[in-house]
């Protein structure tokens, strides 16, 4: 049950069915897509690398791909990825999820509360220096 941007947009290359990639392998392929490494994936959502390299691997296959770049690149022409920054799992995601009046994705909700933690933290921290400072 995907609601994956490929669903409207031009048919893959070979003419073949839009494959689906659930919502990990979107995250990877499209963070990938922006020059992002498996280890800056990982360390950004604070996710196992081998996880990262598996969801890679997954959605390589699902495309027919041979590797990460074959496979951005059959994710672009398939519509699936619209070769536009889209940027998931931080705070940036998650308000293009709202904006786009979707259910933001695991990774984008992990973001989101790591950035409201951390506002929250800075605040106090904040709140704390003043009090000292009075
Ligand atoms: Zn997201």
């Amino acid at each position: 049950m995907t609601r994956a941007s490929g669903s409207t947009g031009p048919s893959p290359a070979g003419g073949g069915p839009v494959p689906s990639l659930n919502e990990n392998e979107l995250v990877v392929l499209g963070s990938a897509a922006e020059g992002d490494t498996y280890a800056v994936i990982a360390a950004r959502l604070g996710w196992n690398p081998k996880s990262v390299n598996k969801m890679a691997y997954r959605a390589a296959r699902k495309l027919g791909a041979r590797n990460i770049t074959h496979a951005v690149f059959l994710a672009c022409q398939a519509g699936i990825l619209d070769g536009r920054p889209r940027r998931h799992g931080d705070h940036a995601g998650y308000a293009a999820h709202v904006a786009r009046k979707e259910e933001p994705c695991e990774a984008c909700w992990i973001g989101e509360r790591a950035y409201r933690t951390e506002r929250r933290r800075a605040r106090k921290a904040a709140e704390t220096a003043k009090a000292d400072a009075a």
